[in-house]
């Protein structure tokens, strides 16, 4: 007679097994290391490939030993066919954060293999490091160029007041082009209630006001 932590144990290899051989489809290679970035620290650090993983809901139980119950749960998981998907398959990974500190976590093997943000090579983070850089370095100088405290007097500075996002723009038109055009706007809270804010936009000259309180 099988204990029901064996039995729990046979499901769950099975189940691995069939997810592993799932995951070998997206990437049979597991890498040893690949690199991530750090904008603000201006910084590639190393990520180190522990093992791939793929994410099935219920594959858990409480307490030190599965129950009757658990192991019923596991069986029906096996027996249904496990619709795979790359979404939920990930490499898990540690790295070091400042003094001695490690954390843990998981990347999807897709954004890996599809350098979204993580890095195979290093040169290619280092790369992007530096685009990425840049781009923080202007939205920092522009924020700090275009920066207005709540008293400040947009009307009489050209710009042109498009009212309030909870009762309706009425500008929609010169709204939506400086949306399209992903211009980097300015945010003013006026109180801490934050019944209102301001956000402006230094290249089109416009602004419009919003009310986010309870
Ligand atoms: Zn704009």
């Amino acid at each position: 007679m099988k204990t029901n932590l064996e039995k729990w144990n046979h499901y769950k290899t099975l189940i691995d097994h069939r997810a592993s051989e799932y995951m070998d489809t997206i990437s049979a290679v597991i890498p040893k290391n690949f690199y991530m970035i750090n904008v603000f620290q201006n910084k590639v650090y190393e990520c180190e490939v522990l093992k791939r993983i793929y994410s099935i809901q219920g594959l858990w139980y409480n307490g030190k030993k599965p129950t009757k119950k658990d192991i019923i749960k596991i069986a029906e998981i096996y027996e249904q066919k496990i619709d795979f998907t790359p979404d939920k398959a990930f490499f898990e990974y540690k790295y070091h954060w400042g003094d001695g500190g490690t954390a843990r976590t998981a990347i999807k093997i897709n954004t890996l293999l599809s350098s979204n943000g993580a890095w195979l090579n290093k040169e290619d983070a280092e790369m992007a490091l530096i685009i990425e850089r840049k781009l923080y370095e202007e939205n920092k100088a522009f924020d700090e160029q275009h920066k207005k405290d709540p008293s400040y007097d947009y009307p009489s500075n050209g710009y042109k007041f498009l009212g309030w996002l909870n009762s309706g723009i009425t500008d929609k038109e010169a709204y939506q082009k400086c949306f399209d055009l992903k211009h980097r706007r300015i945010g003013v809270s006026h109180n801490r209630r934050g019944s209102e804010n301001t956000i402006s936009c230094p290249i089109c000259k416009i602004y419009y006001k919003y009310d986010c309180s309870d």
